[in-house]
């Protein structure tokens, strides 16, 4: 379907729209994909977007006259909420996320034309290079350096814990174009085919054994100056542009509930759930959650009232990863013996993915902005400490 002949999703009341996503996803999303303890590859999840793309709920960030649902942010938010509540798999979908706003809000008419049909079809898929070895929380810190020759800017550099790169077949990047500007007045923001020479993609093993993270080494890479987006040097406003809506996701609840979750299903299947301890334990771990939960729907009514998130917001981030690591902790120790295996364990009469909370738990403090960083936030623009 074309997402232009798609109804006016924003018409719905919330509810009605709610459950015409959750029938959706309850009815056809394959149960054996449901909270992977890993990001899944395209390989595997491909056929799912394929699908979404098809009837039109590909982009639904998307503006419809660009092909996308049109969702106001209250709508948005059901959407993802429904999305996370059945445990659909990402995929590698910054195009959706990331590429497609930035054009439709700072790309040429031409730029939106040549890129934007081919990520709503998923022909192209894009992953994210703005990490380097010595610029992570100092982003701005960067040093891959982009070179005007004639028509093109030539590249060097190397970006490191690019999410599925192995998958994509392009690469939005942050490179230098002016070192003598102060540090984040000098970098542009390019969106770079990653099938040409000079580009090389090394997978990086994480400590579950999966390797969805990956370095990518640029080494001369050529791409037309109309590759260009924004102005030159107006990278760091473009990045900073696209942060909105990702800081309410981050922190919403769904992953601590996801793990408790698991803990509810492994204290039953060890037969512990009636345990004086056990229930002490979870009952707290619970009240944690409804009362992040509660936190999180004082953010979520500001940003259906279309008003720009404040800065506390970061305390979000901060309660939803460190109670979705405690949870995630405590279903290795309710899991016992079980809870040193990896991958889908037996346990009672069915099978627990024991150590699934806790790997994606792990890392779920550093991406986004490192909790370290999200309490400087809240120091320095809340409290008004001198930092
Ligand atoms: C699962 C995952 C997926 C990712 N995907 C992508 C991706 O697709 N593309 C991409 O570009 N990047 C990606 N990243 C990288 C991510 O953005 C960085 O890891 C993050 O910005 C932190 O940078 P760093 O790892 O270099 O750590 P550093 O910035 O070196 O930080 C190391 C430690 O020092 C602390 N620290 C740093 N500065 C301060 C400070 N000023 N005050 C207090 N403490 C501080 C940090 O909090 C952290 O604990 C991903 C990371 C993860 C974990």
């Amino acid at each position: 379907m074309n997402a232009e002949d798609s109804p006016d999703w924003n018409a719905l009341p919330d509810e009605d729209f709610r459950q015409r996503i959750r029938s959706y996803l309850e009815a056809h999303y394959p149960d054996q994909f449901r909270y992977p303890s890993r990001r899944l590859f395209w390989h595997e999840i491909g056929f799912w977007y394929r699908r979404m793309s098809e009837i039109g709920w590909i982009a639904p960030n998307w503006p419809r006259e660009h092909g996308g649902m049109g969702l106001d942010p209250a709508k948005l938010l059901i959407f993802y909420e429904e999305h996370e509540r059945w445990g659909v798999s990402r995929f590698a979908d910054m195009g959706i996320l990331m590429v497609g706003p930035l054009l439709i809000g700072h790309g040429t008419p031409e730029q939106r034309r040549q890129w934007l049909p081919k990520i709503l079809s998923c022909e192209h898929l894009w992953c994210q290079g703005y990490s380097e070895p010595n610029a992570g929380s100092d982003l701005a810190g960067l040093r891959t350096e982009a070179v005007r020759d004639g028509g093109e800017y030539v590249i060097n550099g190397q970006k490191i814990w690019t999410t599925l790169a192995t998958d994509a077949n392009h690469i939005f990047v942050l490179a230098r174009t002016d070192r003598d500007a102060k540090k984040q007045a000098g970098i542009s923001f390019f969106l770079v085919p990653m099938q040409q020479p000079g580009i090389r993609v090394r997978p990086i093993r994480d400590v579950a054994g999966h390797s969805e993270l990956c370095e990518v080494f640029l080494e001369n890479v050529r791409v037309p100056a109309a590759n260009l987006v924004g102005a030159p040097n107006e990278g760091w406003r473009m990045a900073k542009a696209l942060l909105g809506f990702e800081r309410i996701f981050l922190g919403a609840p769904k992953y601590p509930n996801y793990a408790l979750g698991v803990l509810a299903r492994v204290a039953q299947a060890r037969g512990i759930q009636d345990d004086p301890a056990f229930a002490q334990l979870f009952t707290r771990l619970r009240m944690h959650v409804e009362d992040h939960a509660a936190c999180y729907e004082r953010f979520v009514e500001i940003v259906k009232r279309g008003e720009p998130v404040p800065p506390d917001i970061s305390m979000l981030k901060i309660i939803s990863t460190e109670s979705f690591q405690a949870i995630a902790d405590q279903v290795i120790r309710a899991a016992g013996e079980a809870g040193q295996l990896s991958g889908m364990v037996p346990l009672g009469a069915g099978e627990v993915d024991v150590l699934g909370p806790f790997f994606r738990a792990l890392p779920s403090t550093i991406y986004g902005g490192t909790n370290e960083i999200q309490r400087n936030v809240l120091a320095r623009e809340v409290l008004k400490l001198p930092t």
